[in-house]
Protein backbone atom coordinates (compact mmCIF):
# COMPACT_ATOMS: atom_id res chain seq x y z
CA UNK A 1 0.00 0.00 0.00
CA UNK A 2 3.08 2.03 0.70
CA UNK A 3 4.14 2.32 -2.99
CA UNK A 4 0.72 3.05 -4.18
CA UNK A 5 0.49 5.74 -1.83
CA UNK A 6 3.41 7.52 -2.68
CA UNK A 7 2.63 7.07 -6.25
CA UNK A 8 -0.33 8.61 -5.96
CA UNK A 9 0.88 11.55 -3.58
CA UNK A 10 3.90 12.15 -5.91
CA UNK A 11 1.57 11.95 -8.91
CA UNK A 12 2.41 15.38 -11.25
CA UNK A 13 -0.81 16.11 -12.14
CA UNK A 14 -3.84 15.29 -10.23
CA UNK A 15 -5.85 16.07 -13.13
CA UNK A 16 -4.81 12.76 -14.69
CA UNK A 17 -6.54 11.15 -11.94
CA UNK A 18 -9.47 9.11 -12.73
CA UNK A 19 -11.06 9.32 -9.22
CA UNK A 20 -9.83 12.36 -7.17
CA UNK A 21 -10.36 13.61 -4.16
CA UNK A 22 -10.52 17.34 -3.17
CA UNK A 23 -10.63 18.96 0.82
CA UNK A 24 -13.06 21.50 0.06
CA UNK A 25 -13.23 22.87 3.97
CA UNK A 26 -11.09 22.09 6.91
CA UNK A 27 -12.85 23.96 9.62
CA UNK A 28 -15.08 23.17 12.84
CA UNK A 29 -18.71 23.86 12.57
CA UNK A 30 -18.51 27.50 13.60
CA UNK A 31 -16.00 28.28 10.40
CA UNK A 32 -13.10 30.63 11.00
CA UNK A 33 -13.76 33.50 11.87
CA UNK A 34 -16.35 32.55 14.23
CA UNK A 35 -19.08 34.47 14.51
CA UNK A 36 -18.93 37.06 17.44
CA UNK A 37 -15.24 36.70 17.59
CA UNK A 38 -14.62 40.44 16.73
CA UNK A 39 -10.74 40.36 17.19
CA UNK A 40 -10.27 37.01 14.75
CA UNK A 41 -7.04 38.32 12.17
CA UNK A 42 -8.89 36.59 9.81
CA UNK A 43 -11.86 39.58 9.83
CA UNK A 44 -9.06 41.79 8.43
CA UNK A 45 -7.11 38.99 5.92
CA UNK A 46 -9.23 37.05 3.93
CA UNK A 47 -6.46 34.34 3.19
CA UNK A 48 -6.80 33.50 7.16
CA UNK A 49 -10.90 32.57 6.30
CA UNK A 50 -11.32 28.76 6.37
CA UNK A 51 -14.61 27.20 5.30
CA UNK A 52 -16.58 24.64 7.26
CA UNK A 53 -15.25 20.63 6.91
CA UNK A 54 -16.20 18.99 3.74
CA UNK A 55 -14.56 16.63 1.39
CA UNK A 56 -15.30 16.61 -2.93
CA UNK A 57 -14.73 13.59 -5.08
CA UNK A 58 -14.46 13.37 -8.41
CA UNK A 59 -15.22 10.38 -10.81
CA UNK A 60 -13.60 11.65 -14.32
CA UNK A 61 -14.60 9.20 -15.73
CA UNK A 62 -18.08 8.90 -14.79
CA UNK A 63 -18.22 12.06 -14.68
CA UNK A 64 -19.73 12.57 -11.33
CA UNK A 65 -19.20 14.24 -8.32
CA UNK A 66 -19.87 13.53 -4.41
CA UNK A 67 -19.79 15.64 -1.33
CA UNK A 68 -19.22 14.70 1.94
CA UNK A 69 -21.12 17.23 4.04
CA UNK A 70 -23.26 20.01 3.58
CA UNK A 71 -21.97 22.71 5.46
CA UNK A 72 -22.92 26.66 5.60
CA UNK A 73 -20.37 27.10 3.00
CA UNK A 74 -21.68 24.47 0.34
CA UNK A 75 -22.36 27.50 -2.12
CA UNK A 76 -18.76 27.80 -2.80
CA UNK A 77 -18.14 23.99 -2.36
CA UNK A 78 -20.32 23.43 -4.29
CA UNK A 79 -18.49 26.26 -7.25
CA UNK A 80 -15.14 24.68 -6.88
CA UNK A 81 -16.35 21.12 -6.92
CA UNK A 82 -17.71 21.59 -9.78
CA UNK A 83 -15.19 23.67 -11.59
CA UNK A 84 -12.93 21.08 -10.58
CA UNK A 85 -14.86 18.24 -12.19
CA UNK A 86 -16.00 21.15 -14.97
CA UNK A 87 -19.41 20.23 -14.28
CA UNK A 88 -22.82 22.31 -13.59
CA UNK A 89 -25.49 22.01 -11.33
CA UNK A 90 -26.14 19.33 -8.11
CA UNK A 91 -23.98 16.92 -6.81
CA UNK A 92 -24.74 12.86 -7.87
CA UNK A 93 -24.73 12.34 -4.00
CA UNK A 94 -24.45 13.93 -0.82
CA UNK A 95 -22.59 12.16 2.44
CA UNK A 96 -23.77 13.42 5.34
CA UNK A 97 -22.11 12.69 8.75
CA UNK A 98 -24.25 14.04 11.38
CA UNK A 99 -26.96 16.86 12.39
CA UNK A 100 -24.50 19.03 13.82
CA UNK A 101 -24.88 22.92 11.80
CA UNK A 102 -21.78 22.50 10.21
CA UNK A 103 -22.42 19.02 8.77
CA UNK A 104 -25.80 19.40 7.09
CA UNK A 105 -27.30 22.82 7.11
CA UNK A 106 -25.69 23.61 3.68
CA UNK A 107 -29.10 21.27 2.08
CA UNK A 108 -30.97 24.56 2.50
CA UNK A 109 -29.58 25.27 -0.72
CA UNK A 110 -31.10 22.07 -2.85
CA UNK A 111 -34.05 23.76 -2.21
CA UNK A 112 -37.12 25.74 -3.34
CA UNK A 113 -35.92 28.82 -2.54
CA UNK A 114 -32.45 28.44 -4.01
CA UNK A 115 -30.99 25.82 -6.96
CA UNK A 116 -34.49 23.36 -6.53
CA UNK A 117 -32.36 20.60 -7.48
CA UNK A 118 -33.70 17.62 -8.05
CA UNK A 119 -33.58 13.75 -6.25
CA UNK A 120 -30.08 14.37 -5.37
CA UNK A 121 -29.57 11.28 -3.52
CA UNK A 122 -28.57 12.07 0.25
CA UNK A 123 -26.76 9.17 2.22
CA UNK A 124 -27.01 8.97 5.57
CA UNK A 125 -27.50 6.18 8.84
CA UNK A 126 -30.64 5.15 9.55
CA UNK A 127 -31.76 8.04 12.43
CA UNK A 128 -30.21 10.75 10.65
CA UNK A 129 -32.33 10.53 7.76
CA UNK A 130 -35.32 9.79 10.05
CA UNK A 131 -34.21 13.46 11.55
CA UNK A 132 -34.50 14.56 7.89
CA UNK A 133 -37.74 13.29 6.82
CA UNK A 134 -40.15 14.28 9.98
CA UNK A 135 -38.58 17.74 10.81
CA UNK A 136 -38.70 20.64 9.19
CA UNK A 137 -37.42 22.46 7.13
CA UNK A 138 -35.72 19.59 5.79
CA UNK A 139 -38.65 17.41 5.42
CA UNK A 140 -40.02 19.86 2.45
CA UNK A 141 -36.72 18.69 0.70
CA UNK A 142 -37.53 15.18 0.77
CA UNK A 143 -41.49 16.40 -0.05
CA UNK A 144 -40.67 18.78 -2.73
CA UNK A 145 -38.00 16.02 -4.63
CA UNK A 146 -35.05 18.10 -4.11
CA UNK A 147 -33.16 14.97 -2.43
CA UNK A 148 -33.93 11.08 -2.10
CA UNK A 149 -32.75 10.06 1.10
CA UNK A 150 -30.33 7.40 0.77
CA UNK A 151 -30.39 5.11 3.84
CA UNK A 152 -26.86 3.21 4.80
CA UNK A 153 -26.22 0.38 6.95
CA UNK A 154 -23.44 1.00 8.87
CA UNK A 155 -20.57 -1.58 7.24
CA UNK A 156 -22.55 -2.28 3.92
CA UNK A 157 -20.48 -0.37 0.95
CA UNK A 158 -22.52 2.00 -1.75
CA UNK A 159 -21.25 1.48 -5.23
CA UNK A 160 -21.33 4.93 -6.44
CA UNK A 161 -19.00 4.35 -9.75
CA UNK A 162 -17.35 1.45 -11.01
CA UNK A 163 -14.66 2.99 -9.24
CA UNK A 164 -15.94 4.28 -6.10
CA UNK A 165 -17.73 2.97 -2.94
CA UNK A 166 -18.67 4.16 -0.04
CA UNK A 167 -19.26 3.15 3.83
CA UNK A 168 -20.15 4.49 7.04
CA UNK A 169 -19.59 3.66 10.88
CA UNK A 170 -21.61 4.98 13.46
CA UNK A 171 -19.43 6.65 15.64
CA UNK A 172 -19.81 7.58 19.43
CA UNK A 173 -20.39 12.09 19.30
CA UNK A 174 -22.89 13.38 21.21
CA UNK A 175 -26.18 12.43 19.80
CA UNK A 176 -29.31 14.85 20.32
CA UNK A 177 -31.19 13.97 16.82
CA UNK A 178 -29.01 11.43 15.30
CA UNK A 179 -26.38 9.19 15.26
CA UNK A 180 -22.52 10.38 13.35
CA UNK A 181 -21.39 8.63 10.60
CA UNK A 182 -17.75 8.21 9.75
CA UNK A 183 -16.61 7.37 6.01
CA UNK A 184 -14.78 5.16 4.26
CA UNK A 185 -14.13 5.97 0.76
CA UNK A 186 -13.01 3.62 -1.59
CA UNK A 187 -11.05 4.35 -4.60
CA UNK A 188 -9.54 2.34 -7.09
CA UNK A 189 -5.97 2.24 -5.49
CA UNK A 190 -6.54 4.15 -1.96
CA UNK A 191 -9.23 3.78 0.38
CA UNK A 192 -10.08 7.25 2.39
CA UNK A 193 -10.69 7.28 5.66
CA UNK A 194 -13.34 10.91 6.77
CA UNK A 195 -14.10 11.17 10.58
CA UNK A 196 -14.31 15.01 11.48
CA UNK A 197 -16.13 14.69 14.52
CA UNK A 198 -15.94 11.80 17.62
CA UNK A 199 -15.96 12.18 20.81
CA UNK A 200 -13.11 9.53 22.15
CA UNK A 201 -10.98 6.97 20.65
CA UNK A 202 -11.54 4.93 23.55
CA UNK A 203 -15.09 4.67 23.32
CA UNK A 204 -14.82 4.46 19.87
CA UNK A 205 -12.77 1.08 20.90
CA UNK A 206 -15.22 0.16 23.33
CA UNK A 207 -17.32 -0.35 20.62
CA UNK A 208 -15.17 -2.39 19.18
CA UNK A 209 -13.32 -0.47 16.46
CA UNK A 210 -9.91 0.69 17.69
CA UNK A 211 -8.00 4.03 15.41
CA UNK A 212 -4.89 2.09 15.55
CA UNK A 213 -6.30 -0.66 13.22
CA UNK A 214 -7.97 1.72 11.21
CA UNK A 215 -5.20 3.48 10.47
CA UNK A 216 -3.27 -0.08 9.97
CA UNK A 217 -5.84 -0.60 7.01
CA UNK A 218 -6.46 2.70 5.28
CA UNK A 219 -4.42 4.84 3.19
CA UNK A 220 -5.19 8.03 4.38
CA UNK A 221 -7.59 9.03 7.32
CA UNK A 222 -8.57 12.14 8.07
CA UNK A 223 -9.38 12.70 11.70
CA UNK A 224 -11.00 15.32 14.49
CA UNK A 225 -8.89 18.12 15.34
CA UNK A 226 -11.15 20.50 17.19
CA UNK A 227 -9.01 20.90 19.42
CA UNK A 228 -4.89 21.23 19.76
CA UNK A 229 -4.65 20.74 23.24
CA UNK A 230 -6.02 21.40 27.05
CA UNK A 231 -4.68 24.60 27.38
CA UNK A 232 -6.74 26.12 24.08
CA UNK A 233 -9.84 27.62 25.92
CA UNK A 234 -8.34 30.07 28.58
CA UNK A 235 -10.22 30.05 31.74
CA UNK A 236 -12.32 26.90 31.11
CA UNK A 237 -11.85 22.67 32.65
CA UNK A 238 -11.46 21.10 29.27
CA UNK A 239 -11.40 17.59 31.02
CA UNK A 240 -15.05 17.08 30.11
CA UNK A 241 -15.03 18.47 26.89
CA UNK A 242 -14.94 15.40 23.97
CA UNK A 243 -12.94 15.33 20.95
CA UNK A 244 -9.55 13.89 20.98
CA UNK A 245 -7.23 16.67 21.07
CA UNK A 246 -4.55 16.82 18.19
CA UNK A 247 -1.72 16.32 20.80
CA UNK A 248 -3.43 13.32 22.69
CA UNK A 249 -3.66 11.63 18.80
CA UNK A 250 -0.26 11.98 17.75
CA UNK A 251 1.05 10.75 21.09
CA UNK A 252 -1.03 7.43 20.66
CA UNK A 253 0.99 6.78 16.83
CA UNK A 254 4.22 8.11 18.70
CA UNK A 255 5.92 4.94 17.85
CA UNK A 256 4.69 3.98 14.49
CA UNK A 257 6.56 4.23 11.39
CA UNK A 258 6.95 7.08 9.32
CA UNK A 259 4.90 5.46 6.51
CA UNK A 260 1.91 4.80 8.83
CA UNK A 261 1.98 8.12 10.73
CA UNK A 262 2.13 10.31 7.74
CA UNK A 263 -1.64 8.92 6.60
CA UNK A 264 -2.68 10.93 9.24
CA UNK A 265 -4.30 14.62 8.16
CA UNK A 266 -6.02 16.71 10.76
CA UNK A 267 -9.19 18.15 9.92
CA UNK A 268 -12.08 19.61 11.60
CA UNK A 269 -9.87 22.54 13.71
CA UNK A 270 -11.84 24.83 15.65
CA UNK A 271 -10.82 28.78 15.23
CA UNK A 272 -9.25 28.50 18.69
CA UNK A 273 -7.19 25.57 17.25
CA UNK A 274 -3.43 27.21 16.03
CA UNK A 275 -3.10 24.90 13.42
CA UNK A 276 -5.45 27.12 11.58
CA UNK A 277 -2.52 29.30 11.05
CA UNK A 278 0.28 27.68 8.55
CA UNK A 279 3.01 29.00 10.50
CA UNK A 280 2.25 28.56 13.62
CA UNK A 281 4.77 26.46 16.66
CA UNK A 282 1.41 23.79 16.78
CA UNK A 283 1.41 23.90 12.97
CA UNK A 284 5.55 22.97 12.49
CA UNK A 285 5.06 20.66 15.55
CA UNK A 286 2.47 18.10 14.03
CA UNK A 287 4.92 18.14 10.79
CA UNK A 288 7.81 17.50 12.88
CA UNK A 289 6.01 14.65 14.33
CA UNK A 290 5.38 13.69 11.00
CA UNK A 291 1.50 14.14 10.66
CA UNK A 292 -0.23 16.00 8.04
CA UNK A 293 -3.09 18.74 8.63
CA UNK A 294 -5.61 18.66 6.01
CA UNK A 295 -5.34 22.43 3.89
CA UNK A 296 -8.72 23.79 1.73
CA UNK A 297 -7.33 22.70 -2.11
CA UNK A 298 -5.33 19.40 -1.86
CA UNK A 299 -6.06 17.34 -4.37
CA UNK A 300 -4.97 13.67 -4.08
CA UNK A 301 -5.45 10.24 -6.90
CA UNK A 302 -7.86 7.84 -5.39
ZN1 LIG B 1 -18.51 19.29 13.76
ZN1 LIG C 1 -20.72 17.35 15.91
Amino acid sequence: MLTILAAALQAASPARCTVELVVLGVSQDGGVPQVNVQADPAWEDESLRRRVVSLGIVDHEAGERFIFEATPDFREQMHDLNALAGTEGAPDGVFLTHAHIGHYTGLMFLGFESMSASDVPVHTLPIMAEFLSTNGPWDQLAGYGNIDLQVMTAGQPVELTPRLAVSAWDVPHRREYAETAGFRIQGPELSVVFIPDIDSWEEWADQGIRIEDVVMEDDLIYIDATFFDNNELPGRDMSAIPHPRVTETMDLFQDYPDDIRQRIRFIHYNHTNPIRYEDSAETQEVLDRGYRIAREGERLCL
